[in-house]
Formats: C-alpha cells, sequence, structure tokens
C-alpha cells in the first residue's frame, strides 16, 4: 500500500451507471468508502445504491467539475465515455484507468492494431472505408467475415456476420456512414476470457479463465473451472492477458476476450477495460470479486487473492424471460441452495435487456453449468 492510498471512508466516483456501477458500488460500500455515480440517466441501478447520482452529459463540462469535487478518484463501468471528458477530470483527480487505454479500448481498429504493435495475436482484420474494400477483404478472408463498426459496438450490436451469399452492397447500407472493421470469421473450439487488476504501484492479480458461451453474439452463459481449460491453456491465457495490463499501463480492472481456434491459437477478440460480465460469478465463487479488485486497485490498496472457492457457474437474465404481466418465477430458484439470484433494478425488461444474473455452486463445474441453466429455465415455467 503506497502512502498516497484513498482508503475507506473516502469518496469514489464512478462514470457510467449500469449493473456494473452497482456491483462495483455495493463492494465500494461494504468497505466504507462513499460511491457518487455520473452519467446521462436517472434513476438507474448504480444510482439506486450509491449516495449520489449525478445526471448529466458527457460534455457537461460544468456539471461535471461540481462532480470531480465531490470524490477523490474516478473509475468507469462504461468504455464509450469521451476520451475529452477523462482528460478534463484527470486534471482534478485520478482517472483509473485512464484515457489512454479507454480510447484504445473505444475503437476497435485502433485496439487490434494496438495489440499487434505489441506483439498480442488478435484475428485477421482490415479497415472497411468503402464496398469495393468490403468485397476484396471478404474475397481475402475466404468469404468468412464479420463486419462491425468500428466504434460504440457491444453485445453484437452494429455486427454482421458474412458468407459468399452475402448481399454485400445491401449490408454495406447500414455500415457506410461510419468506421467499419472486417473480421475473419474465427472458427474456435471455444470463447474464454480473463480477467486481470493492476494497481497503481503495477501489482499484478489475474483469475484463473473462464469458458464463455455467447447466444445471439451476447454472453449467455459462464463457467469457472472448466476442464476443457488445461493447466497449459490457462497459463499461456493469463500471460496474454498480463501483457495487455504491462503494454496498455492499465490500472484497475480489465477483461481480455479471447478465442481458442480449432488449431489451438489463442487469438483476442476484445479488451474491456473495466469488470466484465464473464466475471460475475467472482463474487459468490471467489474469495475477492472482480469489482472489490476494481475498488483495492483504483485506491492503491493491496490487490485481493483472486483463487476460486468452488466451481461455479453463471447465466445471464435478459428481459427475454419475463413475462408480459408480471415477473419470472423467482421462488422456483430462490429455494434451490446453491444458486445466487442478483437483480441490477430496471424497471423495464425489453428483449436483450441484460436484468440480472443467476450464479450456481457446485462440486463440478459440469454440475453447476447444469444446475445454472436448469433454475434459469424454472424462472419461466
Ligand atoms: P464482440 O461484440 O466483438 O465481442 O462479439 C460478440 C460475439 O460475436 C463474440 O463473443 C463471438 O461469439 C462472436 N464473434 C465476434 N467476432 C467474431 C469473429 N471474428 N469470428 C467469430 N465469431 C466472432
Amino acid at each position: 500500500m503506497t502512502s498516497q492510498a484513498i482508503l475507506p471512508g473516502s469518496t469514489l466516483g464512478v462514470l457510467g451507471s449500469g449493473q456494473l456501477g452497482r456491483m462495483f458500488a455495493i463492494a465500494a460500500r461494504r468497505f466504507g468508502y462513499g460511491v457518487q455515480v455520473y452519467s446521462p440517466e436517472g434513476n438507474s441501478p448504480c444510482g439506486q445504491v450509491a449516495d449520489r447520482e449525478w445526471c448529466g452529459q458527457w460534455d457537461d463540462f460544468s456539471r461535471l467539475k461540481e462532480f470531480v469535487k465531490r470524490v477523490q478518484v474516478i473509475t468507469l463501468e462504461f468504455e464509450n465515455v469521451p476520451v475529452e471528458t477523462l482528460e478534463f477530470l484527470q486534471e482534478h483527480v485520478p482517472v483509473r484507468p485512464g484515457p489512454g487505454v479507454l480510447a484504445v479500448a473505444q475503437n476497435r481498429l485502433r485496439e487490434k492494431g494496438t495489440l499487434r504493435e505489441h506483439g498480442l495475436p488478435t484475428p485477421e482484420f482490415r479497415a472497411i472505408r468503402s464496398l469495393p474494400e468490403l468485397v476484396s477483404g471478404l474475397q481475402e478472408f475466404g468469404q468468412r467475415g464479420v463486419l462491425k463498426t468500428a466504434s460504440w459496438g457491444y453485445d453484437g450490436k452494429g455486427q454482421v456476420r458474412l458468407t459468399e451469399a452475402s448481399d454485400l452492397s445491401e449490408v454495406w447500407t447500414q455500415f457506410e456512414n461510419g468506421d467499419a472493421i472486417l473480421e475473419q470469421e474465427v472458427d474456435f473450439e471455444f470463447e474464454l476470457s480473463v480477467i486481470a487488476v493492476r494497481s497503481p504501484s503495477g501489482e499484478l492479480a489475474c483469475y484463473e479463465p473462464i469458458l464463455n458461451h455467447h447466444r445471439n453474439h451476447i454472453l449467455d452463459v459462464s463457467v469457472a473451472g472448466s476442464p476443457r481449460i488445461s493447466l497449459a491453456l490457462a497459463e499461456h491465457a493469463k500471460e496474454v492477458a498480463l501483457a495487455v495490463m504491462e503494454s496498455l499501463d492499465v490500472v484497475g480492472v480489465l477483461c481480455v476476450e479471447m478465442f481458442l481456434t480449432r488449431g489451438g491459437d489463442l487469438l483476442i477478440n476484445e479488451i474491456a477495460p473495466r469488470p466484465h460480465n464473464s466475471g460475475h460469478l467472482t463474487i459468490d465463487a471467489h474469495v475477492t470479486s472482480q469489482f472489490e479488485q476494481q475498488v483495492r486497485a483504483i485506491c492503491g490498496l493491496p490487490l485481493g487473492s483472486t483463487a476460486l472457492r468452488q466451481p461455479a457457474a453463471m447465466v445471464n437474465l435478459l428481459g427475454d424471460l419475463w413475462p408480459p404481466k408480471g415477473q419470472p418465477r423467482w421462488e422456483a430458484v430462490l429455494k434451490r441452495h446453491g444458486v445466487r439470484l442478483h437483480l441490477y433494478g430496471k424497471a423495464e425488461a425489453r428483449p436483450g435487456r441484460k436484468m440480472g444474473h443467476l450464479t450456481c455452486l457446485a462440486e463440478s463445474p459440469e454440475i453447476a453449468e447444469a444446475a445454472a441453466r436448469l433454475a434459469r429455465d424454472e424462472l419461466k415455467e
């Protein structure tokens, strides 16, 4: 712990007010910190548990100036906060992670280009600025690609999978106003993520990789302790994640999402400079949650143990589970021991909207995954 550590009793600022901010705020409060949140939304998942919710636009510098006076350090849960906002705030208090890593993570072209410059593995990609570039790029990739908006994309938004059967001129009409990236479609065995943490003094911590299943480009199920991830693969994945932390000089929590290709290579799909959906199971399954690590890292406290206490699986609860009137059958999961329910306080359940998650703890990862899927199904019956 450095002499500049920000001690309990101080107030932490968070930019963005969704569920990641909510779970961060809960962890911060457990340590006796105050929390103030700033975002354009009101009555937000984070605002509901923070001491104060500031509603303001990202370019409302007079409001940001008032906000920053009330906090000793700033972190974020939403990576698309404009870099100018972060630079402004950084003149007053530390912003962790800082604008440098955010600028990289906010744009897929910059992200993949920077990772490559540091010798880190990514899928093949091309910047696409016109229909002819799209046609030739897809040809180079053997007619298998994923076209994505370079900025502002998440959870599969602004993403189209392309094959020789795709009508490229039609697809291009959705992209021609912005910058786009074409990635070669990766033929993967499975997807995995590593959550890493770094403190201002350079102390590093890293969780074992988590195995992820996506549905419609949105994370569906995460499993901790999966035997499909061999020891050698886990070591390699952690090395890659720690190399990202050091190359980009990250302070805070960062998730590296990767593909394991059928050829046995690890490729980075995406980095998220904040706690990640695949790490929600750390709240119940690990000694220290990813949110507590975020508190520790940004405050300059020693990092916590990343040890897994018990095999676990997490399933997301999307708005699709909600009946037109009323709520899912909570009693069905609450009476199952070993199932932990987390809800984010969102009033309106829309299809695809992340409303909460369930974590199941069990004696093996296979049982945890089966139990988590079953528990979610029971919510509907
Ligand atoms: P992203 O928003 O880039 O994280 O993509 C969401 C999901 O879409 C990923 O987790 C993968 O399941 C799939 N995906 C994205 N890019 C590719 C790719 N280049 N090849 C294969 N699948 C992909």
